[in-house]
């Protein structure tokens, strides 16, 4: 069902086989990979596992994401690109994608002149389900992108319409849940991909794991997909560093834990605060680690904080969202700084 789906150059490639992916169990003498004898300073003399397997075995106990079904990208950012070159015939095929949306979708469709469906969010920027079906049915995307909780609304949508999507989906249906860890009482699709092996899921430890220097995004997929994308990324994608700091923000769990609990926290207290000031006309409900506000005038606030060295993301220009601005939560000293600008605003 899956292959039907795949390129053909992609289902018919014949892997490159790296030195170390054909080799396996031990040995101390490895003249098998034209690596230098030696590390000097740098620690980095050999190469790292393609397979990605440690790291692997580490988010399967820590996330609860089976092995079999994970495969690691250099962030999320490559397993986009990589699903979309995969799956989608430059020049001929479209993926979809329901904006406002994070934005990578369409800039790595476009790389690879594949051509983009824009399916508008409902006008309180909620899934409109009818019309990404109907966009299906007329377009016939071979990938439709769903973000929950989306950036940069930080909106969860219903798993139940998320579901229905896929499974009406002849396509692939990628659900990005970068943001899943801060949602409360988030249902993952992951679950879901045994009944329909046409979903994929995108995580990361860029966010709540606080490795967004380390470049891991995590594909869990049906053993089938998997398989293949492990067969068609570059041999060498996650670096030896990346995989020990992605080894080590797993293993920091009670942390992890305590810090999202602390940012939700966070959350709610800047959301009533920006709620009380005169010149916020709407404070968007946000289950992420960032609250989107409607003010007065966005261009304006935005430079005027810039003035105070405090830099947010001004989101105005994204259709449906005049005069956003999108605030990442930051730390205690961070959020104090940003509510003292915030109060000698004159709006
Ligand atoms: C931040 C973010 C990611 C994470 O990307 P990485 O490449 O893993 O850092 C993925 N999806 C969305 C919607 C994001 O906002």
């Amino acid at each position: 069902m899956i292959s039907g789906l795949l390129n053909p150059w992609i289902r018919d490639l014949v892997p490159y086989s790296s030195a170390r992916s054909e080799f396996s169990g031990s040995a101390d003498v490895l003249l098998d990979a034209n690596e230098s004898w030696e590390g000097g300073n740098s620690g980095v003399n050999r190469y790292p596992d393609p397979l990605c397997r440690a790291l692997r075995k580490e988010i399967e106990s820590v996330m609860g994401l089976p092995y079999d079904m994970t495969a690691i990208g250099n962030g999320s950012d490559e397993i986009i690109d990589m699903l979309i070159r995969m799956f989608c015939a430059p020049g001929r095929d479209s993926v979809m994608i329901e904006r406002p949306t994070y934005g990578t979708y369409s800039v790595f469709a476009r790389t690879s002149d594949v051509s983009v469906v824009d399916i508008p969010l409902t006008p309180d920027l909620d899934l409109d389900e009818e019309a990404v079906l109907g966009g299906i049915e007329e377009h016939r995307p071979k990938i439709v992108f769903i973000c929950t909780p989306n950036n940069p609304t930080g909106r969860v949508y219903p798993l139940e319409a998320v579901l229905r999507i896929a499974d009406a989906n002849p396509g692939i249906t990628a659900v990005d849940e970068a943001y899943a860890d801060f949602a409360a009482d988030f249902r993952s699709a992951v679950p879901a991909i045994m009944d329909n092996p046409r979903i994929v899921v995108m995580r990361t430890l860029s966010k709540a794991y606080a490795a967004a220097g380390a470049r891991i995004g995590i594909l869990v997929a049906s053993p089938e997909i998997q398989g293949v994308f492990m067969k068609a990324k570059p041999p060498y994608n996650v670096s030896l560093l990346a995989q020990e700091a992605g080894m080590r923000a797993l293993q920091d769990a009670p942390r992890v834990r305590e810090r999202i609990a602390e940012t939700r926290r966070r959350r709610e207290e800047l959301s009533s605060f920006l709620s009380s000031l005169p010149f916020v006309r709407c404070v968007f409900p946000s289950e992420a680690n960032f609250i989107l506000i409607r003010v007065t005038d966005a261009a304006s606030l935005y430079s005027y904080l810039l003035g105070k060295g405090i830099v947010v993301r001004n989101r105005s220009s994204d259709p449906m969202l005049g005069s956003t601005l999108r605030i990442t939560i930051g730390s205690e000293e961070e959020t104090g700084k940003l509510k003292e600008a915030l109060d000698g605003w004159q709006g």
